[in-house]
């Protein structure tokens, strides 16, 4: 049960294209949790990503900065659409959130990568693969690595050449895996650590660091497994994954090939967590422009995303548990949102979603 006495601020931003129609779906089940439990939540709505550009000319006003600076965590839904594509690369919507990261010092991104039983048949990978369900949680090393590094273009006798540096401190590492191995005890209590330790520097000193940290948590069975082979043995056996720990770029790629095995984009939730307990929390997929200002799209992303928030940052798991029962209630009852429905199911568009889940909040 919440404490009474707290209000936890939070700072919404709902974005671009199918952000805002998701986000009202999740705002709804979150005031039913307030109802329900009694608990005090102060949401602030701010810009950032397109609707920032268009009312302000820039993708992340300094107000917004302000504001999620100002909060306990911060909702967004997505942000970006071909209206803004044209931009140079610095302004364009998307920018918003490698600078929101930063700014937050968000260095941890977990992305879990579920297949709900009753979606199995969404999975692009073969039944007996996927059998009883699959959960991954992918960790990923947010603020550092290549995307990070120095960069920069040189002319050479060979013509121009560019470069971008993978570059890691033992802090950086040190600090990701104790946020995966406390995730961990949680867990399975599995972590398996992707590297290219064969041939790079950085994940020498990757893997040195992991196995120093792991020292400190002797429950947890930890594995090491080379980026490309992790490639593969997500496909080949993704049940062998409890928490899948990376760096920026490798889990960029991965966290990406993980979501796509379980086969519904619209369900996958995502948190990117600061020291202390600060974290921002949006659904994996971007804005959609293709079906947005339908009532189409599926909010469950985000809705479990708020789950993620309210465990995380506000320790409030009874209440991050009733909303997933109400997901899976929802999905058991066979109601289905367009992207996941198939014969004999009873179709919903997002706010009617948004409706039910909060009717099923128990
Ligand atoms: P996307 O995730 O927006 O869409 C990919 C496909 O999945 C589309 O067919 C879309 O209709 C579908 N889809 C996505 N979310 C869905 C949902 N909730 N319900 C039903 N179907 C859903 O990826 P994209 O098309 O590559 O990118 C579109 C825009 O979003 C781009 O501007 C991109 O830069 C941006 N983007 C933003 C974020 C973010 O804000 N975190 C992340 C990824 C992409």
């Amino acid at each position: 049960m919440s404490d009474n006495n707290k209000k936890y601020n939070i700072a919404v931003i709902p974005g671009d294209g199918i952000g805002p129609e998701v986000m009202d779906a999740g705002l709804h089940v979150l005031t039913r949790i307030a109802e329900k439990f009694g608990c005090d939540f102060k949401t602030t709505k701010v810009l950032a990503g397109g609707a920032a550009i268009d009312a302000t000319g820039k993708c992340l006003p300094q107000e917004t900065v302000d504001i999620c600076k100002a909060s306990d965590a911060v909702l967004l839904a997505a942000v970006g659409g071909p209206k803004w594509n044209d931009l140079p690369g610095d302004e364009r919507p998307e920018k918003a959130l490698l600078e929101l990261r930063k700014l937050l010092g968000l260095y941890a991104n977990l992305r879990p990568a579920m297949v709900f039983p009753q979606l199995a048949d969404a999975s692009p990978l073969k039944a007996e693969i996927i059998s009883g369900g699959l959960d991954i949680l992918v960790v990923r090393e947010l603020t550092g690595g290549i995307y990070f590094g120095k960069k920069g273009t040189e002319k050479t006798e060979f013509g121009l050449a560019a470069y971008d540096v993978e570059q890691y401190s033992e802090m950086e590492v040190e600090r990701i895996a104790k946020t995966a191995f406390s995730l961990a005890e949680k867990r399975n209590k599995n972590v398996i650590s992707v590297d290219k330790s064969n041939v790079l520097e950085s994940s020498r000193l990757w893997r040195r660091v992991v196995e120093a940290v792991a020292q400190d948590y002797p429950d947890i069975a930890l594995d090491h497994m080379y980026v490309d082979n992790a490639a593969m043995q997500l496909v080949r056996n993704p049940k062998q994954f409890d928490v899948l720990l990376t760096s920026n770029i490798f889990g960029d790629i991965l966290s990406d090939e993980a979501s796509q095995i379980t086969g519904s984009i619209g369900m996958l939730p995502s948190a990117s967590l600061a020291d202390g307990n600060f974290g921002m929390y949006e659904p994996v997929h971007g804005s959609a422009p293709d079906i947005a200002g339908r009532d189409i799209a599926n909010p469950v992303a985000m809705i479990l995303s708020i789950a993620m928030m309210l465990r995380y940052t506000f320790g409030l798991s009874r209440e991050a548990d009733s909303i997933e029962n109400a997901v899976n209630e929802f999905l058991d009852k066979g109601y289905r949102t367009p992207d996941i429905a198939s014969d004999g199911y009873t179709k919903v568009g997002t706010k009617e979603t948004g409706l039910l889940i909060a009717e099923f909040i128990k």
